[in-house]
């Protein structure tokens, strides 16, 4: 790649190139889902980003260990359980299957390691202990708690100012806003009624931050390459992580953190109250794409708000579309030589585009733009002197490098039945031509016409693609 990849860190608030601890290996750290109901699209939009992330990286020549944990244990998971009288395991495992059922319709592709917390309780314990012999914990009515004071580093990643915390403040539950910025509960004393563990720390289990912090490095080691989640996650979650971390290792925990921004609906928070509160099967029952709906949710740069509405997914189902057409196009249209062919070097450009938006920390509509000024390229040039062999070489190549990270072909695009199906009405209507039998030939578009295929006699023949 001729630009070096570029991120920019919330933590030095900079943009900054990238550089892995260990050249050539990156240890990724993604906070996962809390398992206590299906992820709606906000959340998805998250996951998509870290997908583009893990995707970009490896197209760099990275290669690519990535952690995203399960959180089945926390506040909300506890009391979904509790209000259908059922066990945690039996409760979080059906949305555990969900979340992977929508990873895969969405092409987001899989992890090395999902870690569920309460397969790592032993790590969160050992990571109390190492804290509490370094002096940074405090036992208060069976609860251990991490005493802020005691690490000078508090609020640098979300610029919260620790002074105003007061000692001996604290909070429980395993979210809160800033204005709540206290002591945090690394292990929560049992609760009757609620799941405990016997621990040297007493009876109880561990509070929702401790988790990422103990399976992060049980899995990748003491410092990681590159940590992210939401904007929500900045404070009190990734605060909490670090302060954890480094103050149990005493070495940095994570280099560089990335921050997916929030995702709006029609331009306003989404909410259950509003009815604007969308999961995927949501989107998929109202017939939408599972491509277009990847193609929307990745076409803002992850560090912008998106504003998800129903126009947009319909632009980002024709956007797909266009892709598929141009495909189809391509793959129906012999190869042309000599004067005005499409140039190598004109796709080179394209992709070499497209590769520049993506080390542009990740900028996703930068290279989608690439995308499409590409397509425009092939399809000008199928309309006149058409394209060598060389040139498809270079466009297999590209669209390779397309799929690799943005994955936004449609399924179609390769030759279905039904694709089949067309290409042998359009063969029988060009022999119906060529006999002078327009009658026949004129049907064939017709019946053509009527599913949505519209024929394109071009120099090079009949090329047919679906209605956008
Ligand atoms: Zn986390």
């Amino acid at each position: 790649m001729s630009e070096p990849l570029r991120f920019l860190n919330t933590l030095t608030r900079r943009s900054e190139p990238f550089e892995p601890l260990e050249p050539g290996r990156v240890r990724l750290y993604t906070c996962g889902p809390t398992v206590y109901n299906f992820a709606h699209i906000g959340n998805l939009r998250t996951f998509l980003f870290e997908d583009v992330l893990r995707r970009t990286l490896a197209a760099f020549g990275l290669h690519v260990t990535q952690v995203m944990n399960l959180t089945d244990i926390d506040d909300k998971t506890i009391k979904g359980a509790a209000a259908e009288g059922i066990s945690l395991r039996a409760y979080t495992d059906r949305y555990i299957e969900a979340f992977f059922a929508d990873l895969d319709t969405l092409r987001v592709q899989r992890a090395e390691h999902y870690p569920r917390a309460t397969d790592f309780v032993p790590q969160m314990v050992g990571l109390v202990q190492r804290l509490t012999e370094r002096g940074h914990t405090y036992e208060q009515d069976g609860s251990t708690y991490f005493r802020i004071a005691t690490f000078p580093g508090y609020g640098r990643l979300s610029g919260i100012d620790p002074d105003q915390v007061r000692p001996g403040a604290r909070v429980d539950s395993d979210e809160y806003e800033k204005e709540d910025v206290r002591d945090f509960v690394l292990w929560k004393a049992a609760k009757p009624g609620e799941p405990a563990w016997e621990s040297a720390l007493g009876p109880g289990r561990p509070g929702w931050h401790l988790e990422c912090s103990a399976m992060a490095m049980a899995l990748l080691g003491d410092s990681l390459d590159i940590h992210t989640g939401g904007v929500d996650n900045i404070f009190p979650h990734h605060e909490n992580e670090i302060a954890q971390s480094e103050a149990a290792t005493g070495v940095p925990f994570v280099r560089t953190w990335l921050h997916a921004e929030h995702l709006v609906v029609e331009g306003q928070k989404m909410a259950k109250s509003l009815g604007n509160f969308f999961t995927l099967r949501d989107l998929l029952e109202r017939g939408h794409d599972p491509v277009a709906i990847r193609y929307l949710l990745i076409s803002v740069p992850y560090r912008q708000k998106l504003n998800f509405t129903f126009d947009g997914l319909h632009a980002a189902a024709a956007g797909v579309e266009r892709i598929g057409n141009t495909l189809r196009r391509l793959a129906y249209t012999p190869a042309a030589t000599g004067e005005g062919a499409l140039a190598a070097s004109e796709v080179d450009a394209c992709i070499g585009e497209y590769d520049a938006g993506l080390a542009d920390d990740l900028n996703t509509a930068r290279a989608l733009g690439a995308v499409h000024t590409l397509l425009t390229k092939v399809n000008q040039a199928l309309d006149g002197a058409g394209i060598d062999g060389a040139g498809r070489a270079r466009l297999d190549a590209a669209f390779a490098r397309v799929g690799a990270v943005l994955d936004v072909v449609p399924a179609q695009a390769g030759r279905s039945a039904e694709d089949a199906a067309i290409d042998a009405l359009v063969a029988e209507r060009t022999a119906a031509r060529k006999a002078r039998d327009f009658a026949r030939s004129d049907a064939i578009r017709a019946e053509l016409a009527v599913r949505g295929i519209i024929l394109d006699d071009t120099p090079h023949g009949t090329v047919w693609h679906r209605e956008a």
